[in-house]
């Protein structure tokens, strides 16, 4: 497999184009962006782990059923993945209120929910990523109705399997952003990353955050708190 030029450069990732018009390489960065782009850092060693995280559990997800965009890893902060045209839907699964649900809605950090959520937004930096609903993402013909119900129940069968192997390791998946993306013949996969950049990961004991919030509000401790969630899960 031969690298070819770089066709995007985004906010935590490089994408480049190979020899194979249906392959690509992903190469994970350590830098951090948070409120729509307005902080920015970098966090020594997160591409590393991103990267390897992220390939850890679309291997595993994909041998439970859910088809990915996982081809290989070809070293520590690179992967092949089949090109997808991305449904420009960011999907958010969540089992316990934080974040932007709690602002919203005033419910205070923490509160459990009796069954998972799911929300959507609209992919579009310009727009700040507005949520929207599937009537919506209907109208603005970002998927099909099929396309959503079948990325609706990828997402929760995701939220299962995500929060049980990390519930083994101590850890309580709090939410998390999946994006999805279309092959050639049109099948919907699983694309981009699951990382401590898209989860909120909080040690199951005493709540300490171990993702993205660190840096977001902070709070310091942001490289081992990647770290640990690497260890957790055998990573390193
Ligand atoms: P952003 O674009 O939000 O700054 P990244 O820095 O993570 O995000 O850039 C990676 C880009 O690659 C994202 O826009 C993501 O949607 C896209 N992407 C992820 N997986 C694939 C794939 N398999 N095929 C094509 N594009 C992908
Ligand atoms: N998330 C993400 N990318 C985004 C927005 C959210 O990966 O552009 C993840 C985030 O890490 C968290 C979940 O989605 O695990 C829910 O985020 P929320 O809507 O609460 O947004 P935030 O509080 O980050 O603004």
């Amino acid at each position: 497999m031969e690298k070819r030029e770089q066709l995007y450069e985004g906010k935590a990732k490089k994408v480049y184009a190979t020899d194979d018009s249906g392959l690509l390489i992903v190469s994970y960065k350590d830098d951090a962006t948070a409120l729509n782009g307005l902080k920015r850092g970098t966090i020594a060693g997160k591409g590393v782990i991103n990267n390897r995280m992220s390939n850890f559990f679309m291997e595993k997800l994909e041998k439970n059923g859910i088809p990915t965009h996982f081809v290989k890893e070809l070293s520590e902060r690179e992967t092949l993945v089949k090109k997808v045209s991305i449904v420009p839907l960011e999907v958010i699964v969540r089992n316990i209120a934080a974040g932007s649900f709690s602002k919203r809605y005033g419910v205070e950090e923490g509160v459990v929910f009796d069954t998972p959520t799911i929300e959507f937004s609209y992919k579009n930096d310009a727009l700040g990523d507005p949520l929207l609903n599937a009537y919506h993402a209907k109208a603005l013909k970002l998927a099909t109705e099929e396309e959503i119900e079948q990325i609706t129940a990828y997402s929760f069968a995701v939220n299962e399997h995500l929060k049980t192997w990390w519930r083994e390791k101590g850890v309580t998946l709090v939410d998390f952003k999946l994006e999805f993306g279309r092959l050639s013949d049109s099948t919907v996969v699983l694309a981009d990353e699951i990382s401590p950049d898209t989860c909120r990961l909080w040690d199951s004991e005493t709540g300490e955050k171990l993702d993205k919030d660190r840096f977001r509000r902070d709070m310091g401790g942001v490289e081992a708190a990647y770290t640990e969630a690497a260890k957790r899960i055998g990573l390193l």
